[in-house]
């Protein structure tokens, strides 16, 4: 069944629903996410095994938790030259974004006649990658939250990976990982393979910062772990708005809105149109594409988001239209309609804005250059898509000159007594002629 609502008829509480999709309630595997961050901490490695024998399916030999060489070499040599093409090109595209995103290494201004300040970028020390793999492999995933990371010049990289059920990591991800010039991979997922990095185990290295999306397990372990390690930007289950009036085929329309819908159960993709009739063309065009998907696990999610977090809503004008997309603030958009360029100015909230006809969210979500690691559940109203500055901080400068000093004195020895601290005007005022 497709969900359709008509904006105005919705009560609010109606609407917080599906304001608030499948939302980050992660209530259920919290506490089994405790117990797994808690074991890995006490007994390292052996949990580590133990887990992934559990959870996996599969019992990795003592010693084996890292990807060897050997494998690294069967694995590449495994990847077929259209898969290895594709991923050159997606990895070339996502560069060259990414290095346009490098700031200045250091910039300094004259605040005041002799203040000077500014400001110095490094590179975090270490992070680890994770990189998901239960409904699929995602080696697209390991070349969005790599590149950034050896762009920044990060030194150590580790990736984190489930292994499949002989054992082994996917080649395409190993190919992506070559690609990258990233060679420390670790063969564990989940909760336990977050609670490793944040608290380091015999083999696994402890690690500054954790990067990149999972299941709601992965999410519940980031979320205890903080304080241990930096968790960086929340990526819950996908979801998108296709945001159209009548002058685009509605076949188009209804295509688009699927791509979200088949990542799973939990996701949410709406179309938000103030056309009736196009709402009436959209509905027609999912029924015969949900139709025609050939796997049955990718139907059933498709048919269950667009029953449930999913489905056509109807606005009464393009303002009501725009004022539910900012509310919203989804993750992927795409503007379809006959002028996206007149619309882009008034979309305040969205992770990923793609225009027109010729953009599909499958371009962004795999080659075109932009991070596709984005923030769910209305994060987007304050946080930003993975990006160069996810693996870069910045070290504030000063300097002040002696004529700058006796400007500025008095004002910092009075500030420093009106909140009470004597150390700080000491410094100040033993300075001052
Ligand atoms: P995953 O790697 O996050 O989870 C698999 C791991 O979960 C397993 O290794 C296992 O250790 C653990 N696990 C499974 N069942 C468990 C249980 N009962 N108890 C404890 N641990 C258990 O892979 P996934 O499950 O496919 O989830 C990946 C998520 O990431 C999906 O929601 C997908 O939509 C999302 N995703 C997002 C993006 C993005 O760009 N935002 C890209 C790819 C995937």
């Amino acid at each position: 069944m497709i969900a359709r609502y008509r904006l105005r008829d919705l009560t609010q509480s109606e609407q917080d629903r599906i304001l608030r999709r499948a939302g980050s309630d992660i209530s259920a595997q919290m506490d089994k996410a405790r117990e797994i961050c808690d074991t890995v901490r006490q007994e390292g490695d052996k949990a580590l095994y133990a887990y992934t024998e559990a959870f996996d399916g599969v019992r990795l030999n003592p010693g084996s938790l890292r990807v060897t060489d050997d494998e690294f070499q069967e694995a590449i040599s495994l990847v077929d030259e259209q898969t290895a093409a594709t991923l050159r090109y997606a990895a070339s595209n996502i560069r060259r974004f990414h290095e346009a995103q490098m700031p200045e290494p250091m910039w300094m201004m004259e605040v005041d006649q002799g203040i000077m300040a500014g400001e110095k970028v490094t590179p975090i020390p270490d992070v680890a990658l994770y990189v998901p793999r239960g409904k699929g492999s995602f080696p697209s995933v390991l070349l969005m939250l790599g590149t950034p990371a050896v762009v920044a010049g990060v030194s150590r990289i580790v990736v984190l990976t489930p292994p499949n059920e002989m054992g082994k990591v996917d080649p395409a991800i190993l190919f992506a990982a070559e690609l990258l010039g990233i060679r420390e991979i670790y063969k564990v997922g989940g909760a336990q393979a977050i609670a490793a990095v944040a608290y380091g185990t015999e083999t696994v290295p402890k690690c500054a910062k954790v990067l990149g999306p999972g299941n709601p397990y992965v999410t519940a372990a980031k979320r205890l772990v903080m304080g241990a390690i930096d968790p960086g930007v929340p990526a819950g289950p996908s979801e998108a708005i296709i945001l159209t009036d009548g002058s685009i085929d509605p076949r188009l329309v209804a295509m688009d809105v699927l791509i979200e819908a088949e990542h799973g159960p939990d996701s949410a993709a709406l179309v938000v149109t103030w056309d009736a009739q196009v709402a009436a063309a959209v509905e027609g065009q999912l029924q015969d594409l949900m139709g025609q998907i050939k796997s049955p696990v990718r139907r059933s999610f498709v048919e269950t988001v667009m029953g449930r977090y999913g489905g056509i809503v109807e606005c009464d004008s393009q303002d009501e239209a725009i004022d539910f997309v900012n509310r919203y603030a989804p993750e992927h958009m795409e503007i379809l309609t006959s002028d996206p360029w007149a619309i882009l100015p008034r979309i305040k909230h969205a992770g990923e804005i793609l225009m027109g006809e010729h953009t599909p969210i499958t371009l962004c979500n795999f080659l075109l250059g932009p991070n596709a690691i984005l923030p769910t559940g209305q994060m987007a109203r304050t946080v930003s898509a993975v990006s160069l500055h996810d693996f870069l901080k910045r070290s504030s400068i000063g300097y002040v000159t002696r004529e700058g000093f006796q400007k500025v004195a008095p004002y910092a020895a009075h500030f420093a007594e009106l909140e009470g601290f004597e150390t700080h005007a000491n410094a100040v005022r033993g300075r001052m002629k």
